[in-house]
């Protein structure tokens, strides 16, 4: 099993949750989000380092919108550059701390609740990596145990198959802007919203709250 990684702790570490900011309890809604061409630039030679984050226009905004109506924000994004060896998962979490950094200066509320990486090559052939939905299926069950103060254990997180009792994920959703997102999201079974990538999550954040 090649299964969705977390920044510097285990897929099932405990995740603390910060409050959402209408205080109001939590509706089960998650806005799962692409990184790359959503909340940053991305580049066809990858984002390799913190001098290449460049947080798009409104992007921290538009994530503050949705906490501030009811979402937990879950970033589901592949990063094939650690396994094709190209960089460490180090590097990768520095880059998420930058991110999250020039988030939250824009935006108080634009608290990213839980990012998710996939850091396989294609040839792995993971389960966790877009198009399969296996980020999403352990973002809502990571975010679900955090919420029911519940601990877990690695063999508690399921996948495909082996995850029966699925929760409903009616009033969820996924901003990706590509086709990989869209067909996770779609296996996943939430509703997707795709953004031009040089605009990102700005260009449907209206859409997606309006539903
Ligand atoms: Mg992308």
């Amino acid at each position: 099993m090649f299964p969705p990684m977390r920044d510097r702790e285990s897929l099932h570490s405990p995740l603390h949750l910060e409050p959402l900011p209408s205080e109001e309890p939590w509706g089960g809604k998650i806005a799962y989000l692409d990184r790359d061409g959503v909340i940053i630039r991305g580049f066809e030679s990858y984002v390799n380092d913190t001098s290449e984050v460049f947080v798009l226009e409104n992007a921290a905004n538009s994530i503050g919108e949705l906490r501030r109506n009811g979402f937990r924000i879950c970033i589901v994004t592949n990063q094939s550059p650690i396994g094709r060896g190209l960089w460490s998962r180090e590097n990768l979490a520095l880059i998420h701390d930058k991110m999250r950094e020039e988030l939250l200066r824009s935006d108080p509320d634009a608290i990213l609740d839980l990012t998710l990486h996939s850091p396989y090559a294609p040839w792995h052939n993971s389960w966790a990596r877009k198009p399969n939905p296996g980020m999403l299926e352990a973002g809502r069950q990571i975010i679900d145990a955090a919420h029911a103060g519940k601990s877990l254990k690695e063999a508690d997180i399921k996948f495909g198959d082996n995850w029966k009792d699925r929760p409903s994920e009616s009033d969820s959703v996924m901003v990706g802007d590509r086709n990989v997102d869209i067909m996770a999201a779609s296996a996943h079974g939430v509703r997707s919203f795709r953004c031009n990538p040089d605009i990102g999550i700005s260009e449907v954040i209206s859409e997606i709250l309006e539903n």
